[in-house]
């Protein structure tokens, strides 16, 4: 039974220990030592990382009481090897773990609520509870987990007698077997939690919650504590100093500046549907009467000004194609008749123009690849023997 160098100094990284096992696995190969720092997954925290002699060390699981470090080389059994932790990894997770006790714990005590799932990832924690929380109530439970870590609080470890923790009232996600393990943090939080934490509370550093959303009749929540906090807290001044260098306004007024942008965009977009009519209007205007067909290519109307100038220009002709620029060097379609039925000859007109597309007797929309000349050219010459004429 591999000795757990984790539960007795959660800030132990370089240490010794003999090889015990080393098996074959699916990548790699699977270590066991006699003793190990490496802590495998566990209580939502993330398994270490780190080097055993030559070996490096990706992940690390715990099954039927074996301790397996996933090795990228095989070791000797019976050799005594150095070995390290990712530290600055381990630590981060540390600050973000009993920074999420810390929270729970306040929530439990202000609410009464339990948490009933926790998630390390890789940007972030995500909690959840079996409650609803208003805004209030969050602001008023992150004000007061930090002070809990102005407080300095001693974080201690420890592992009850069966009578002792028979008394104890404390969080725990499932009924535990065998010794229980708690972390208690004194007048905050009392939690079954196999995973190492910071000593003093003083250590989590800020505890910041992110987001909270709805979840399964209760909320999720997303935390950041500690060194990942105050990177989040860059990562986030960054942008914030972009988009107010953007809208020339200070960072601190930068949601009305882009309130105001967004109210000027919507009269814009107004104001283009307005002009784009006119301008369809105008263009069907300058075209003939004929009884041929009328072909027109445009790049500045919008999908509806298209529309209404293929219904204008068929009022004067016998088929109206109207094509704009499809932003990949070919053209969209739109293409009506009063007098042709256009289902029947899409495949013909879509032969003639490099085109696909198809849609009502009356009008036709796709999209065309041959140039403008050949398009010309095609209506030019276009009759259809399906007509009224
Ligand atoms: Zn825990």
């Amino acid at each position: 039974m591999t000795e757990k160098l984790y539960y007795e100094d959660a800030y132990l990284h370089e240490f010794t220990a003999l090889v015990t096992a080393c098996e074959a696995g699916k990548s790699g190969y699977l270590i066991e030592l006699d003793r190990t720092a490496f802590f495998p997954e566990g209580g939502g925290q993330p398994a270490d990382t780190g080097r055993i002699g030559e070996a490096v060390i990706r992940d690390v699981h715990e099954k039927d009481g074996r301790i397996w470090h996933h090795a990228d080389r095989t070791l000797e059994v019976g050799e005594t090897v150095s070995c390290a932790i990712d530290f600055e990894q381990r630590r981060r997770r540390m600050q973000n773990h009993s920074g999420e006790h810390v929270f729970s714990g306040t929530i439990h005590r202000l609410y009464g609520l339990n948490n009933v799932g926790f998630h390390m990832g890789a940007d972030c924690m995500t909690v959840d509870f079996d409650g609803e929380l208003s805004e209030e109530q969050l602001t008023a439970a992150e004000t007061l987990a930090n002070e809990a870590v102005r407080e300095n609080l001693p974080i201690r470890v420890f592992f009850p007698e069966r009578e002792e923790l028979a008394k104890l009232s404390y969080r725990s996600k499932k009924e535990l077997e065998g010794a229980v393990r708690l972390v208690e943090i004194p007048g905050v939080d009392l939690c079954a939690c196999c995973a190492p934490h910071v000593r003093q509370t003083g250590e989590i550093g800020l505890i910041k919650l992110l987001s909270a959303e709805r979840h399964r009749g209760g909320v999720r929540l997303e935390l950041l504590c500690g060194l990942d906090a105050l990177e989040d807290y860059r990562r986030r001044q960054a942008e914030s100093g972009a988009v107010s260098r953007l809208l020339s306004v200070p960072k601190e007024k930068v949601a009305s500046a882009v309130e105001r942008q967004l109210e000027v965009q919507a009269g814009q977009k107004e104001r283009i549907a307005a002009l784009s009519l006119a301008l369809a209007a105008k263009i069907a205007e300058a075209q003939p009467e004929t009884d041929g067909n009328l072909v027109a290519f445009d790049e500045l109307l919008d999908e509806i000004a298209l529309r209404e100038l293929t219904n204008l220009l068929m009022a004067k002709c016998r088929v109206a194609a109207v094509f704009s620029p499809s932003g990949d060097g070919g053209w969209r379609y739109i293409i009506g008749s009063r007098s042709v039925d256009l289902r029947a000859g899409a495949r013909d007109i879509n032969a003639g123009i490099s085109g696909r597309g198809g849609g009502s007797p009356g009008m036709i929309q796709g999209r065309a690849s041959a140039d403008a000349d050949r398009i010309r050219t095609f209506f030019e010459k276009y009759k259809s023997l399906d007509t009224s004429d």
